[in-house]
């Protein structure tokens, strides 16, 4: 049996039902077989990740998590899908990733008079941060710092550095402007916090892009700019772009077609088109960078791919990255609230890509992982029992124990103490049991002593 080729649906039909849904997905399988059975692989642009490469995510979580602590921010989690329209109205309809990347679907209804929902899983968590924000009246906590670790999906290309389900560690600074989230300090602080981290995980070679892309009031007279300049140009632009002149032109800015970026690169700046708070919002950040000694380049054509941003926006490039360079973006929404039918509330946050973060740490995944402190190889019929007991009692006392087998000969434990990496091989043998003393070879030095069992604990734990 092959995999055959997906059945067309024309017109209007009723939503297909859960059989008919898997019928088209045995139709659509992509994986192979194995004599005869079939073998399913991760979906495209999606991957596990794997021991020891997941001790390299876990220390860089690990880090983080100790910074943010340092920065007094605490974690948030939200859920991985939304309602279709936070990410439509928050992120806007006319960006990629509303556009073109979402993964959407129409939720089925489990009873009568249910509505059918549509849902989104999330490409992003800044709505999501928001949205509960506004649900739970974070506002009566003054200005909030919360962090979030997790994965998002956007349906891309992918390719090295850019994935399907990516994973992002984020940060919002939110909260009533009488709180201190409309100043410049904020923006000083983020910027400084991920200049920190960055230097901290030993990711040398990153820039620093600044730019400010204004309140609305700037960006409706911006856009009016935009207009006039691209309505000459319009026809010579790709099919996206003659959209986006009309309807959202600063949108035109996040074009990849090369044939149009000549022409891009002529439309005016939105540096000319800042008022004067923006502006002085604008230089305070930049004196207070400076005065941390955060280095930093102006790029005014950084405008960032999501329409809610005001003011501040910023990206982190990497040099060794390649094509897909930025290690994090971020920048002001000091309007998101309002859009999402809550108070006002100012915030900066930002989202780094962890998958490219990890790229760039270059860190050898070998090693990373922690190795066990002590082997326990039990020997002869019965002793599984015995080795069980005491591998509890160690590892209650904080030592990594691995458990062998009574079916393995000794070679064959010595063997798979020594692949692990284990410091130590205990003998569970039945004279030891017998005794309550064991015998304890250290693998690196290769010394073997005896070893009552209550001295076993100090013996073995980990010189820290
Ligand atoms: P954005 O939410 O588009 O501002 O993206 C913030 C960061 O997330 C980027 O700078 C990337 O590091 C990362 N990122 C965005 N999209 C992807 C993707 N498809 N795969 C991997 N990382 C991504």
């Amino acid at each position: 049996m092959k995999a055959g080729r997906a059945q067309g649906r024309e017109g209007a039909e009723p939503a297909p039902g859960p059989a008919e849904v898997l019928a088209s997905a045995r139709n659509n399988f992509s994986g192979g077989w194995v004599e005869d059975t079939l073998v399913i692989k991760a979906v495209r642009g999606t991957r596990d990740l794997l021991p020891p490469e997941s001790a390299v995510w876990n220390f860089v979580e690990g880090e983080v998590r100790d910074l943010f602590r340092a920065y007094n921010f605490q974690e948030i989690r939200t859920p991985i899908f939304e309602e279709t329209q936070l990410f439509a109205r928050s992120v806007g309809e006319e960006t990629d990733i509303v556009g073109k990347e979402m993964y959407t679907w129409e939720d089925r209804t489990r009873r009568e008079g249910e509505l059918a929902q549509s849902l989104t899983l999330r490409p992003e968590n800044t709505a999501g941060v928001v949205r509960a924000y506004i649900e739970h009246k974070l506002w009566e906590r003054g200005l909030n710092k919360l962090y979030y670790i997790g994965p998002q999906f956007r349906r891309e290309r992918p390719q090295k550095g850019r994935y399907r389900q990516f994973y992002q560690i984020g940060a919002e600074v939110i909260g009533p402007a009488s709180a201190g989230s409309e100043s410049a300090a904020r923006d000083a602080e983020i910027l400084e916090l991920l200049s920190s981290l960055l230097d901290r995980l030993g990711i040398k070679a990153w820039n620093l892009e600044l730019n400010s892309i204004g309140c609305p009031a700037d960006r409706a007279r911006y856009n009016d700019a935009l207009r006039e300049a691209l309505a000459p140009l319009a026809a010579k632009l790709c099919a996206d772009c003659q959209r986006r002149a009309i309807r959202n032109p600063l949108r035109v800015f996040d074009c990849k077609v090369p044939q149009d970026q000549p022409w891009i690169e002529q439309l005016p700046r939105i540096s000319q088109y800042l008022d004067e708070p923006c502006r002085k919002h604008f230089e305070q950040v930049q004196e207070l960078l400076s005065a941390l000694g955060v280095p930093f380049a102006l790029n005014d054509r950084l405008v960032r791919g999501l329409d809610y941003y005001t003011r501040t926006a910023f990206e982190f490039t990497h040099g060794a990255l390649g094509a897909q360079n930025a290690i994090l973006g971020g920048g002001r929404y000091d309007g998101l609230s309002e859009l999402l039918g809550g108070p006002k509330a100012p915030g900066i946050g930002f989202a780094i890509g962890e998958d490219r973060l990890v790229l760039a740490l270059n860190r050898p995944a070998a090693g990373a992982e922690g190795k066990p402190d002590v082997y326990l190889a039990p020997l002869g019929a019965g002793t599984d029992r015995e080795a069980a007991r005491l591998a509890r009692e160690l590892r209650s006392q904080g030592i990594v124990a691995e458990l062998g087998d009574e079916s393995f000969r000794l070679k064959k434990s010595f063997e798979i103490a020594t692949k692990l990496g284990a410091r130590y091989i205990l003998i569970v043998g039945e004279n030891e049991v017998q005794s309550g003393a064991f015998a304890l070879k250290n693998l690196e030095s290769g010394e073997q002593v005896t070893v009552p069992r209550s001295e076993l604990p100090p013996r073995l734990r980990p010189i820290s």
